[in-house]
């Protein structure tokens, strides 16, 4: 699509977009349908969807025909299991053929398809299957036993866990939970259960993601997201009929879920998924064995990359001759990034900006010299993007001047825009401010129009790529008896962009020593995860607060910045 001005015609740019999908009869739509039923009635049943491979074991590869049955035989078990519309299934899995099915197939059913990071501790899972109320739960063997197993007491909601990847239909069931295998409950599915008549405004998609304050907000989507999902794969990754394909976000997030399930195979493309965790020599060679077109990766992976390769640990293949695209998303890639790119890949790497709650790409550089390397980029076609100036509370007070840095706003509506976070109707409405969707991004846009990515407005804390609530983190050192007061901020890292970071003030009759420190850090790792625990705790004797005694975390973030040596206190760990 290209670039628009008026309201009239960036809604004429989307009604047009819709146009590229079938819909369903009486004005309904559902995203599974556009991802595999429509290719296959267009006689494209027999193309690759997804080919997966792993380390140690053979790669699997399924047809658009065969997802498309997949899919119905997992809305089938749905209908057996009294699983309706609008409920959420929640997935606890890697890239696998499992996800692929659970996820289109819950969609298919009018159910709602809600990701969990399967690296999450146990305190992130709960809080999340809770706020999302879900009903079934689908994960392995390993996961449910080493993180659910002991949580289902905790989650009323949850009436069903599906275990995937497992031959054996011997899973005890869990008091009032039943437990299943997924594999037996496919196989005495019907292949034939048709799409669900849904309609564009009904919910399909709930990302969880993280704020300033309290809880993790659950974005949910409707299958009119579609629209959105499909143009960007089309027009920003340049994505087409059964071009090779690869996203290397876990499908934990909303990246791996959007744009590693739903909007390649709504453009017809062949999905590489890799079941590994990152490796940098694996990562180079899968790009030129699996022959890969497009490439959306994110800025902590090429970083890795550029270090393995500076490291003198990195064997490139001779030619990556296939690759055409190569975007990246989740921070700012800078302009030695996309240098670095333009000489090892060969393509400029696209930087690209959405988020969450926006449900689809929304800026994206184009890869060309009118653009400077190192800037976000321009709206895609049908979004007009801009920077308004804000107050101290982050509220809007008018536009920002040319160059002005002040909070990134997007100009309602497009399709893919979030409805609502369930549960918490206020924080939504204070998402919005005079027709305009306020990003809590803070950016500056230049005299041509180019915007660049300043920072977050709020405290949340990215980190390779993943999005931190510092609440979530502090909750859960404040359990421990030895904490009296705690700032969770992100120091500037130069691999990951921010480390979580932990400023505790330790009880009277505590130590804070080494022991303690281990203490929290293990605590940590084991109730939230790896991904999300600090990996750096620092003692101080006091926190800096506003005259009401709410601690001040910017003020606790910026000394940090200033001061290069770090803040005072214990050596970390
Ligand atoms: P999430 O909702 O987890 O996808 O995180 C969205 C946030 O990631 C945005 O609000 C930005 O703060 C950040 N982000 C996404 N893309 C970029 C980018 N290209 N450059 C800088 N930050 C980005």
């Amino acid at each position: 699509m290209p670039p628009t001005d008026s309201d009239a015609e960036r809604a004429a740019a989307w009604a047009a977009a819709r146009q590229d999908l079938d819909g369903l009869p009486g004005g309904g739509l559902n995203i599974a349908h556009e991802a595999l039923d429509r290719h296959v009635r267009a006689g494209a049943g027999a193309r690759i969807a997804l080919h997966c491979v792993a380390a140690d074991a053979p790669p699997e590869t399924l047809t658009y025909g065969e997802l498309t049955t997949r899919a119905a035989r997992f809305a089938a078990v749905l209908d057996r299991l009294g699983v309706g519309r609008g409920e959420v299934v929640c997935s606890l899995l890697g890239r696998s053929p499992a996800l692929f099915t659970v996820a289109l197939g819950t969609v298919r059913a009018g159910a709602v398809f809600c990701p969990l990071f399967q690296v999450f501790g146990p305190d992130p899972i709960r809080t999340r299957v809770n706020r999302a109320e879900a009903s079934v739960v689908v994960t392995t063997r390993a996961l449910y036993e080493r993180k659910l197993a002991a949580l289902l007491a905790d989650t009323p909601s949850v009436r069903f866990v599906l275990i995937a990847e497992d031959t054996t239909d011997a899973v005890a069931d869990a008091g009032a939970v039943r437990v299943l295998a997924l594999d037996c409950a496919l196989g005495q599915a019907s292949p034939d259960r048709p799409v669900t008549a849904t309609r564009p405004e009904d919910p399909a998609l709930l990302f969880f993601t993280s704020g300033t304050t309290g809880a993790p907000k659950g974005a949910l989507h409707v299958h009119e997201a579609a629209v959105g999902q499909h143009a960007t794969a089309r027009a920003v990754l340049g994505l087409a009929a059964g071009e090779r394909y690869w996203c290397t976000a876990d499908p934990g997030w909303v990246t791996g879920t959007v744009y590693g399930i739903f909007a390649p195979l709504l453009a017809g493309a062949t999905i590489i998924a890799d079941r590994e965790e990152f490796d940098a020599q694996r990562w180079a060679t899968l790009l030129a064995a699996e022959r890969i077109a497009v490439w959306y990766t994110a800025p902590t992976a090429l970083r890795l990359l550029m270090r393995a390769e500076a490291g003198g640990g990195l064997t490139w293949p001779d030619a990556l001759a296939d690759l055409r695209v190569a975007a990246s998303v989740g921070e700012p890639l800078g302009a030695a990034g996309v240098a670095w790119g333009r000489d090892r890949l060969g393509v400029a790497i696209r930087e690209t900006w959405w988020q969450t709650e926006t449900g689809a790409i929304m800026i994206h550089h184009p890869g060309d010299a009118a653009v400077p390397d190192g800037a976000m980029g321009r709206p895609i076609g049908g979004i007009q993007a801009t920077v308004l100036a804000v107050g101290e509370d982050n509220r809007p007070v008018g536009g920002a001047a040319v160059g002005e840095t002040g909070m990134l706003a997007l100009k309602l509506p497009w399709p893919s825009l979030f409805r609502t976070y369930i549960g918490d109707e206020a924080r939504y409405r204070a998402c919005f401010h005079d027709g305009w969707y306020l990003t809590g991004d803070l950016a500056r846009c230049d005299e041509a129009g180019v915007f660049w990515f300043i920072g977050r407005a709020d405290d949340a804390i990215k980190s390779a790529g993943h999005l931190i609530g510092p609440f979530e983190v502090e909750s859960c050192l404040l359990d421990h008896p030895a904490v009296g007061e705690v700032c969770v901020v992100g120091r500037p890292d130069p691999l990951i962009g921010l480390a979580v970071e932990a400023h505790i003030v330790v009880q009277a009759g505590y130590h804070a020593d080494g022991e303690l420190r281990r203490a929290l850090l293990a605590l940590a790792r084991r109730r939230l995860g790896p991904a999300v625990a600090p990996r750096r705790i620092v003692f101080a004797s006091a926190l800096p607060k506003t005259g009401s005694g709410k601690i001040l975390r910017r003020a606790v973030a910026s000394s940090i910045r200033e001061r290069a040596d770090g803040p005072a206190g214990l050596p970390p760990r």
